[in-house]
C-alpha cells in the first residue's frame, strides 16, 4: 500500500515558504495508518530499540502505538513546563530565536537503546536536541525514526553518527 496519497502538501503553512506536509489524512484512514505503524515497526526492530522517545506533539500519535506494537516502554519528550517532575531541559536554535524541549529526568532506564520518533525530519534540529537530552539521561540514542524525511534540508547531517530511517523521502 502506497502511503504518499495520505500525504497532502499545504503550501504557505504556518508561514509563507514553508510546504507543509499534513499527515491528517493518514491518521483517517485506518488501513494507511496500520500500514505506517507496521513499517515503523520494522525499522524499530532493526535498530533493537528498547525504549521509544517521541516528540511533542506529532511524535506522540505514531511513538505511542509504536512502543505499544513493539511492547517497550514510550517515554514522552514535551515542551517546557508540562512535566510535572524534575526534568532535563535542552535548548536548540530555530531560524529566528531558540526554542527548549524537556524530558523527565529519571525517564530512561540507564544505557537503554533509545529510539527517538517523530513525523517529520525538516532541519534536524529537534531531533539532534532530543538525541542530547536522552545522551544527557544516560541513555543511547540508536537511531531516530521518522514517517517523513525532508531530504533537501539535510537534516540527517545535523544528528551526527545517529542513524536516521524514514518510511517517506521528499
Ligand atoms: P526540524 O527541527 O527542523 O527538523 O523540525 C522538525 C519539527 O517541525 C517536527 O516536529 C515536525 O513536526 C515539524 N515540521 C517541520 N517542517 C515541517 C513540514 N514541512 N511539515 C510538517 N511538519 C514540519
Amino acid at each position: 500500500m502506497k502511503l504518499e496519497p495520505f500525504i497532502h502538501d499545504v503550501p504557505d503553512f504556518p508561514k509563507p515558504g514553508v510546504v507543509f506536509k499534513d499527515i491528517t489524512p493518514l491518521l483517517a484512514n485506518p488501513d494507511a495508518f496500520r500500514e505506517a505503524l507496521d513499517g515503523l515497526a520494522t525499522q524499530a526492530r532493526q535498530l533493537r530499540a528498547e525504549t521509544i522517545v517521541a516528540i511533542e506533539s506529532r511524535g506522540f500519535l505514531f511513538g505511542a502505538p509504536l512502543a505499544r506494537i513493539l511492547g517497550l516502554p514510550f517515554i514522552p519528550v514535551r515542551k517546557p513546563g508540562k512535566l510535572p517532575r524534575t526534568s532535563l531541559r535542552e535548548e536548540y536554535a530555530l531560524e529566528y530565536g531558540t526554542d527548549a524541549l524537556e524530558m523527565h529526568a529519571d525517564a530512561i532506564h540507564p544505557g537503554a537503546r533509545c529510539l527517538i520518533v517523530d513525523d517529520v525530519l525538516a532541519t534536524g534540529g529537534t531531533a539532534a536536541a532530543v538525541a542530547t537530552l536522552v545522551r544527557r539521561a544516560g541513555g543511547t540514542p540508536v537511531g531516530t525514526l521518522f514517517l517523513i524525511e525532508l531530504t533537501f534540508l539535510g537534516g540527517a547531517k545535523k544528528l551526527g553518527d545517529v542513524p536516521v530511517r524514514s518510511l517517506l523521502r521528499y
